[in-house]
């Protein structure tokens, strides 16, 4: 009788070399950032599909999708400069046929606290997106493909450490045939995590902002090279870093989202060091992945 894993790992026994496809799922405005996501796929794979789509049912009414910045032009020419293979930059129509789809929640211990307690509706529309893409990829290696399957992967960044958490969770439940690779953060110049959103920051807004980052950089300093780990102790420090910010959360999780010091330890170990500032109405997200 088969069970459930040998199903699951049935494709994968035979010695011939699988052909590897690569998908950076995005929402355009491409930096440095993306730019990282798409070379390792470039490197890693044999053919590396980009989607740029700014998803509405990731955005809350009061939200920013009539203004977030679109440079679709300039995207694509990044994307041919770094020898991407397909852009994918469908229509909001062309993605959905009415509003009224089937949904996908996310686990009610990781949706709906940090980024999904902001914004309630977030991580289901992130998880439809995905979830249509990667079935996007699948249908269409199946259909070019007449003798063998491709392997899937696609690139996500720590950056948003919440949504990879979440979508890495979806390829677990729903046995999706899609490895996941998280990649690290990429920062600007002056250290602070690139993200399409900076280019609202003014000037001033963004030395304010930098704080962020100081903070981050800080409690990594303490952990690596002071060996220092105690969750208040570090807390602490970021807090009065972050003094004079509206932080709206800051602390230690575990991969599973739980708070890391519920979880039992006072020591930040495994666990993802997770902090959200508004500065006038513009959320700005950092984090610190912990061995
Ligand atoms: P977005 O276009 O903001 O939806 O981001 C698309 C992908 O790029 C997501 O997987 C993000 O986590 C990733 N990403 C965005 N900013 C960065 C960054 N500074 N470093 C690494 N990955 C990033």
């Amino acid at each position: 009788m088969f069970k459930k894993s040998h199903l699951i790992t049935a494709h994968k026994d035979h010695n011939r070399a699988v052909p590897k496809l690569g998908l950076v799922p995005t929402m355009g405005a491409l930096h440095n950032g993306h730019k990282s996501l798409i070379e390792s796929s470039i490197k890693n794979n044999d053919v590396t599909v980009v989607s740029i789509f700014v998803n509405p049912t990731q955005f809350s009414p009061t939200e920013d999708l009539a203004k977030y910045p679109r440079t679709l032009e300039k995207d694509i020419e990044l994307c041919t400069s770094l020898g991407v293979d397909i852009v994918f930059a469908p229509d909001a129509k062309e993605m959905y046929s009415s509003n009224d789809e089937v949904t996908l929640n996310p686990p009610k211990s990781m949706g709906y606290i940090l980024e999904g307690y902001y914004r309630p509706t977030h991580f289901a529309g992130v998880l439809q997106i995905v979830l249509k893409l990667f079935n996007l990829m699948l249908s269409s290696c199946y259909h070019s493909s007449q003798t063998d399957a491709y392997s899937i992967r696609a690139y996500f960044g720590k950056k948003d450490a919440q949504q990879l958490l979440i979508v890495q969770k979806m390829v677990h439940d729903l046995y999706l045939p899609i490895e996941v690779i998280a990649m690290p953060i990429v920062r600007d110049t002056d250290s602070l995590a690139l993200s399409s959103r900076n280019v609202y920051l003014t000037p001033t807004q963004r030395q304010q902002a930098l704080a962020l980052p100081r903070a981050i950089l800080r409690i990594e300093h303490l952990i690596v090279q002071e060996n220092i780990r105690d969750i208040e102790t570090l807390k602490a420090e970021a807090n009065s870093i972050l003094q004079g910010l509206q932080i709206d959360y800051m602390d230690f999780y575990t991969h599973n989202l739980t708070l890391a010091k519920e979880y039992g330890t006072r020591e930040a170990r495994k666990c993802i060091f997770l902090v959200a500032i508004t500065i006038d109405k513009i959320r700005l997200l950092d984090n610190l992945w912990i061995e």
